[in-house]
C-alpha cells in the first residue's frame, strides 16, 4: 500500500529536540534486546510491535535452548560460542528466573557422528565434559554414545524470557507500513497514518522485511515446530541431538526443531500434531508418559551465509545509481541509510546471539563504534551486487 499521510507530529520537523533517540520496531528477541540494551546504554527509546504482546513471532515459538555450537573451529562456531558465553551472563545477570541452567548435552547423532566428536574436542571453548553412554543412561537418556556435557549451558522460557525484556522497556502496539526520513529524523507511519519520530531506527522485524530493499542481505524464514509436554519424567538435563529435549521444568518438557520440511509444519497432522519429533524424542528418553499441551509454530528468519546481521543498512537505490559499474566489480565506497540499523538474521540461535548482538549494535549507534565486520551486512553487499540475478533484470 502507497501511504500518503501528511507528516505532522508532537516532534517539530528539523529541529533536534527528537521524540526518541530510537525506536527499534519488533519484539522478538531480537528487539528486546537491542531496546534493553540501547535504554541501559541512557538511550530514550520506544519499542514497537504490531502485536500488543512480544514474542508473537518466532521468539513465542523457540525451545530457546542456550548453549554452545561444536564443529571445527570455523568462524560462525567461533562467534557463536562468543555469543553464548556473553548470553549466559547475561541472562543470569538481569533475568535468572527465565533462565533454566539445566546443562545441555550434546548428544551425536550416530556412531560416525561420535568419531567426529574427537576432531570437535579441541575446538569446545565453553566449559564442557564427557558423559559416558552409562551415565547417560543412569540421567534417562537411551540410544547414545560418549556426549559432550555443556553443564554452564540451559534454556529460557522464550515468551516469558522476551516479556520479562519488554517489561523493563516503553513498549507500543504499531504497525509500522512505512518509514520515511526527512533529513534529521525518521518518520514512522501506520495504516492509519499515525506517526511516531526518531532519529534512530533498528530493524528487529524477523522473516519480514517490507520497508526497504534489504535483498543483499538474503533474509528468508525456515520453520520450527515445538511441542510442550506435561510429564512427571524425571529428566533433570537438557538435550540436543537431530531435535532439542529440555529437562523437566516445572512439570513441562519442551521437544523441538528449528529445520521443519513439511510444507505445511503448523497443520495438525491426522490429528496427532508434531508426531514425527515425539517420535524422534522417543528414541532419546522415555515419553510414555508425555501428554501434549500446547503445539508453537514460527519462522527464524537467517542470512545468506548463517552469520547475524546486525548494523547500518545500505543506501542499495543510491549505491546503484552513483556506480553503476559495481555489478561488474567495482568496489566504490559505500553509502549507508543515515540512521537505519538492523539486528536480524539470528536463524536457529536467537536467544543466543541476540544479548551480544544487541550490546554491539547500541555501541555502534551510541558510541559510534565500527561494528564487527563478522556480522555487519555490508559483507554481502558487493557480492550481491555481482551476483544477483535481480540485478541482470
Ligand atoms: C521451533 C523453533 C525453535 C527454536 N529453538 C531455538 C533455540 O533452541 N535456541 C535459540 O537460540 N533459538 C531458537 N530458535 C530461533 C529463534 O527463535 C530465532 O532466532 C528468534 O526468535 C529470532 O528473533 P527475532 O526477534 O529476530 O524475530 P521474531 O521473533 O520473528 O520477531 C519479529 C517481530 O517483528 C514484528 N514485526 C515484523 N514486521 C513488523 C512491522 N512492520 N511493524 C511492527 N512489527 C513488526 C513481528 O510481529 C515480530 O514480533 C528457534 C526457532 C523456532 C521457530
Amino acid at each position: 500500500m502507497d501511504l500518503d499521510c501528511s507528516m505532522h507530529s508532537h516532534a517539530e520537523h528539523g529541529n533536534e529536540s527528537f521524540s526518541y533517540d530510537t525506536i527499534i520496531i519488533g519484539a522478538g528477541i531480537a528487539g528486546c534486546c537491542a531496546a534493553f540494551a540501547l535504554q541501559q546504554k541512557g538511550q530514550k527509546i520506544l519499542l514497537v510491535d504490531r502485536s500488543g504482546v512480544p514474542a508473537s513471532g518466532g521468539s513465542g515459538a523457540a525451545g530457546a535452548f542456550v548453549s554452545p555450537k561444536i564443529g571445527k573451529g570455523s568462524p560462525l562456531q567461533t562467534l557463536t560460542n562468543e555469543a553464548y558465553e556473553y548470553a549466559k551472563d547475561f541472562y543470569l545477570k538481569h533475568f535468572p528466573k527465565y533462565f533454566h541452567q539445566t546443562g545441555v548435552i550434546r548428544i551425536p547423532k550416530d556412531a560416525e557422528d561420535a568419531e567426529k566428536f574427537h576432531l570437535y574436542e579441541e575446538f569446545n571453548n565453553s566449559q564442557y565434559r564427557w558423559v559416558s553412554k552409562e551415565e547417560l543412561e543412569t540421567l534417562g537418556i537411551k540410544n547414545s554414545e560418549n556426549s559432550f556435557f555443556f553443564e554452564g549451558a540451559g534454556v529460557c522460557d522464550a515468551p516469558v524470557m522476551c516479556r520479562a525484556i519488554w517489561e523493563q522497556v516503553p513498549f507500543e502496539q504499531f504497525e509500522v507500513d512505512k518509514l520515511k526520513y526527512d533529513g534529521t529524523q525518521w518518520h514512522l507511519l501506520n495504516a492509519q497514518c499515525s506517526m511516531l519520530n526518531a532519529k534512530h531506527i533498528v530493524l528487529s522485524t524477523g522473516y519480514q522485511n517490507a520497508l526497504f530493499d534489504m535483498r543483499y542481505m538474503g533474509v528468508k524464514g525456515t520453520w520450527g515446530s515445538r511441542g510442550d509436554y506435561s510429564s512427571a519424567l524425571d529428566l533433570k538435563v537438557s538435550m540436543h541431538k537431530s531435535i532439542s529435549v529440555s529437562a523437566n521444568i516445572n512439570g513441562i518438557i519442551k521437544i523441538g526443531a528449528t529445520h521443519v520440511k513439511s510444507k505445511e509444519p503448523c497443520m495438525v497432522c491426522d490429528g496427532e500434531p508434531l508426531k514425527a519429533l515425539l517420535e524422534t524424542a522417543s528414541q532419546m528418553v522415555d515419553t510414555s508418559d508425555l501428554v501434549l499441551k500446547e503445539t508453537f509454530c514460527g519462522m527464524r528468519s537467517g542470512s545468506k551465509d548463517y552469520f547475524p546481521l546486525v548494523g547500518k543498512v545500505m543506501d542499495v537505490p543510491f549505491m546503484l545509481e552513483e556506480y553503476p559499474t559495481i555489478t561488474r566489480g567495482a568496489k566504490p565506497p559505500l553509502k549507508h541509510i543515515d540512521n537505519l540499523f538492523i539486528c536480524n538474521g539470528l536463524g536457529g540461535r536467537g536467544f543466543v546471539f541476540a544479548p551480544l548482538m544487541a550490546e554491539w549494535l547500541a555501541e555502534c549507534i551510541v558510541e559510534g563504534k565500527e561494528m564487527d565486520v563478522r556480522v555487519s551486512p555490508d559483507r554481502l553487499f558487493l557480492k550481491w551486487c555481482r551476483k544477483s540475478t535481480d540485478l541482470k533484470h
